[in-house]
């Protein structure tokens, strides 16, 4: 038997993409209770991936970034508090604490808490020009120090985030030194071929790389950081130092609270949580996913959009799962990359390519007992039905057929 709850009071903690999604969802499914969106951050909820390219580059401007326009806010009744954190949450009574002081009872309330960068605790690290990269102020107060050009940039980390900031840096006429602890950058995400091309493109472009490397200490003058020391004793010289060695879970406030937490909050595949009447969305949550059957926590915008819909679903009672083939894409110089897949599921396999790395156009697919598990397009726009199509389907296809040109990719399940 189900039992029928009113919903007259939904707490949202965080007002990032997750957040302001599930508020939007709320509203667009009928919901007509009270919504309380609470952000830490003093700006209206906006979307990570342009601040480290186009918005960055100032080749996008501020209509770029809102997850919806300032009015759709106060137009739909959300209660939006910016500048406001949720201090602790008290499931007992289903009651939020404000940093504000106020408190705020809630028949259901969504944690969308996000992500913090992670910090290296190096001697010199609070110097002025070393920072990490995750907020809207964190990209203008980049953007006015690499816009004027001719500085010494270091990235500390070579992920995604350290690649994409170091291809917005020498684009604005900076030379960049990448200082990665792997000795192929991504490799532990897309195997060391790819990885290589990655890195080849960034060489082409000027930028440096220290692989297998450190950062010992940051050296400064007057306060500000003039070089970053490497484990090896190195001297590289920096006007401006880019801490990007990931992010983590922002888990705080769940913690406190007594959930279970393993990777992030822990969820079922309906983004519900431990706790009664707590769910969990974006890359706060580590959510039970259908297609493996384990969970899987994802830091990646097309994951906070769905999981916001899914959780706002969930909230009002309807059956929904977060099912979806986890997605994301990167833009650096000329290329252009999209990728689905489960990456735990192809960490190992070696890629079957069809394309050519050299032609900078190729699509890079990873199989798991026959099965294709994920897929990567660089430079091929329009093939992400298709690979996502393949994955779901499970079925068991040759490399060969993949790696053929000539088959068209819808086809391949026909064989
Ligand atoms: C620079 C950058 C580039 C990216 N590029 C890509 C890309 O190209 N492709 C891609 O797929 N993904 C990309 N991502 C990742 C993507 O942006 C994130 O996965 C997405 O933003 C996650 O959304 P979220 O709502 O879960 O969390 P967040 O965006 O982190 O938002 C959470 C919000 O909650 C607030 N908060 C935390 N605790 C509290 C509290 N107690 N009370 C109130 N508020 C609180 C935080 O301040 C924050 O504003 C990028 C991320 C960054 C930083």
């Amino acid at each position: 038997m189900t039992v029928e709850r009113t919903i007259e009071s939904i707490v949202i903690a965080g007002a990032g993409l997750a957040g302001a999604t599930a508020a939007r969802t709320l509203r667009s499914e009928g919901y007509q209770g009270r919504i309380s969106l609470i952000g830490a951050e003093l700006h209206h909820p906006y979307l990570r991936p342009p601040l480290s390219k186009e918005y960055l580059l100032g080749r996008a401007g501020e209509d770029a970034i809102p997850v919806a326009p300032e009015a759709w806010y106060s137009e739909n009744d959300v209660d939006l508090r910016l500048g406001v954190t949720v201090a602790a949450v008290d499931p007992g009574p289903h009651t939020v604490h404000l940093s504000s002081g106020e408190s705020v009872g809630y028949d259901a309330l969504l944690l969308a808490t996000g992500a913090l960068p992670r910090h290296v605790r190096l001697p010199g690290s609070g110097l002025d020009g070393v920072a990490t990269f995750r907020t809207l102020d964190d990209c203008r107060r980049l953007r006015e120090q690499l816009a004027p050009g001719g500085k010494n940039v270091v990235m500390i980390g070579s992920g995604w985030i350290g690649m994409e900031l170091a291809a917005a840096a020498t684009a604005y006429g900076n030379q960049v030194t990448l200082l990665g602890l792997e000795d192929i950058p991504l490799a532990a995400a897309i195997g060391p071929e790819l990885g290589t091309f990655f890195r080849s493109l960034h060489e082409a472009n000027g930028v440096r790389f220290r692989l297998g490397a450190t950062a010992a200490e940051l050296r400064g003058d007057a306060g500000r950081v003039t070089a970053v020391v490497t484990g090896t004793g190195e001297i590289l010289p920096a006007d401006v130092v880019v801490v990007a060695v990931g992010v983590a879970p922002d888990t705080s406030l769940a913690e406190a609270a007594g959930l279970v937490i393993d990777n992030g909050i822990l969820t079922d595949a309906s983004l519900r949580t431990s706790a009664p009447d707590i769910f969990a969305a974006g890359d706060v949550a580590n959510a039970l996913h259908p297609f493996t059957g384990q969970h899987h926590r994802s830091e990646h915008w097309s994951n906070a959009l769905n999981g916001g819909k899914i959780a706002a679903k969930t909230m009002l009672g309807q059956e929904a799962t977060l099912a979806t083939i986890p997605y994301f894409y990167t833009d650096q110089y000329d290329i252009s990359m999209e990728y689905s897949g489960f990456p735990a599921l192809a960490a190992g396999a070696e890629p079957v390519i069809r394309g050519t790395l050299a032609g900078k156009e190729f699509i890079a697919f990873w199989q798991h007992e026959g099965r294709v598990v994920a897929g990567m397009n660089v430079n091929v726009p329009r093939t992400q039905k298709a690979i996502k199509a393949l994955i779901s389907s499970r079925a068991t296809i040759k490399p060969g057929r993949l790696a053929d040109p000539s088959a068209a990719l819808d086809q391949l399940l026909a064989d």
